[in-house]
């Protein structure tokens, strides 16, 4: 077994540097090195007989932490994190931690890996008081601060997000620039769900004040348009929205078209569909879009629909082998295509992260796989293949 071999070689490396170490204890305080030695063996003895749990257990009994032998307990610590075995890892670092003689900096270093240990267990509450008491010492200051923004944004702690943020910002500069802009826009989104509108209002006013011409926060007052019976405005902060960025066509479909059914078609045609007009990449973006959005027997997704076939290599072979040119497809035949592909790509992936390559079905604003904002664009492809998993990587 490898694992078991891994930790064998790694007690066989403590042995050396427990054996020099050893050595010289015996010398200064005349220990019979003897019983080290049986103990060394005793935890081999564990290795081999597969029980890591008491080998590791006879490791943290027969090498006393001081500052002489920190650094091989913490590089066994970060050894155990990195093979996943991280309840290991922490009882390694508590180990450390629960020693009053160490100085400063191994302290700091062993509080670190710790909460490490903790978040990568999943035990945020943990991990948030290690790495808020890191933020009261100068040494990892901005790396706890980093970590303590992870785990608020998992927890979807806009609130604490934000505060963080605000006290990394003199110290480093931002990994990602808008991530506060996005905090304030989850908390508007709350504030609206809430009936709030007021709160809703003034968090995007402060939107504004982090970031101009912000797409999501144009999106938001779109909805409060809405709420406010007030489809123009909508439609114009929908048209803003999609001239910024135009790989947000179809969150906009996906977002608008349901709210507004029976005036949807009206709605769009007045804000989204000008900018569409005769360029077949975005006519291309638009029948994708409608076709995620459930929208794909509206008349003018079905006009596009040919640019996005022709646009999709192993799509146009199909067509053309099947119908021959996609331009000359009948209005029952353009129907029929359009209700397959939406009926294929219900079932796939249909946004990838242009950072990470990770596929998603659904949009988000923050990357679910490498944590990074605004970088989900869509596939603009039909996948053929059978979807197997619900969340596929798919790298370019
Ligand atoms: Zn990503």
């Amino acid at each position: 077994m490898i694992a078991n071999g891994l930790l064998l070689l790694l007690f066989i490396a403590a042995g050396v540097a427990i054996g020099v170490f050893v050595t010289q204890r015996a010398r200064a305080k005349r220990l019979p090195s003897a019983s080290l030695s049986e103990h060394y063996f005793a935890g081999l003895q564990f290795v081999l007989n597969e029980e890591p749990d008491k080998a590791l257990e006879v490791f943290l009994r027969m090498v006393e932490v001081d500052n002489d032998t920190v650094e091989t307990h913490l590089a066994l610590g970060s050894l155990y994190r990195r093979r996943g075995e991280t309840d290991r890892a922490i009882r390694v670092h508590e180990n450390i931690m629960a020693r009053q003689s160490l100085n400063e900096e191994h302290r700091e270093h062993a509080m670190f890996a710790l909460g490490e240990d903790y978040f990568r267990a999943g035990l945020f509450d943990r991990a948030e008081q290690m790495f808020q008491r890191l933020t009261e010492r100068a040494g990892r200051r901005t790396a706890a601060l980093r970590y303590l923004l992870r785990i608020y944004e998992q927890q979807s702690d806009w609130a604490q997000a934000i505060a963080t943020y605000r006290r990394l910002q003199p110290l480093a500069s931002p990994e990602h620039p808008t991530a506060i802009a996005h905090y304030l826009c989850e908390l508007a989104e709350q504030a609206r769900k809430k009936d709030d509108r007021e709160a809703a209002l003034d968090l995007l006013r402060k939107v504004r004040a982090e970031q101009r011409n912000f797409a999501r926060s144009a999106l938001i007052r779109a909805d409060l348009a809405l709420d406010a019976q007030n489809p123009e405005l909508a439609g114009r902060l929908c048209q803003r929205a999609v001239e910024l960025h135009p790989q947000l066509l179809p969150v906009v479909l996906q977002r608008f078209a349901p709210r507004v059914p029976s005036e949807g078609g009206a709605f769009l045609a007045q804000s989204v569909r000008p900018l569409v007009r005769s360029d077949p990449a975005v006519r291309a973006m638009y029948a994708y879009s409608g076709l995620i959005a459930g929208m794909e027997h509206d008349p003018f997704v079905m006009q596009c629909l040919p640019d996005f076939v022709r646009d999709d290599p192993n799509l146009g072979d199909l067509v053309r082998s099947l119908a021959g040119d996609v331009n000359e497809l009948s209005p029952e035949q353009v129907r029929a295509l359009a209700t397959a592909l939406a009926h294929i790509l219900k079932r796939g992936q249909r946004y990838r992260c242009v950072e990470c390559g990770l596929a998603t079905a659904a949009h988000f604003w923050q990357c679910p796989g490498c944590r990074s904002w605004d970088v989900l664009a869509p596939l603009m492809r039909v996948e053929l293949a059978p979807v197997t998993r619900k969340s596929t990587q798919i790298r370019s």
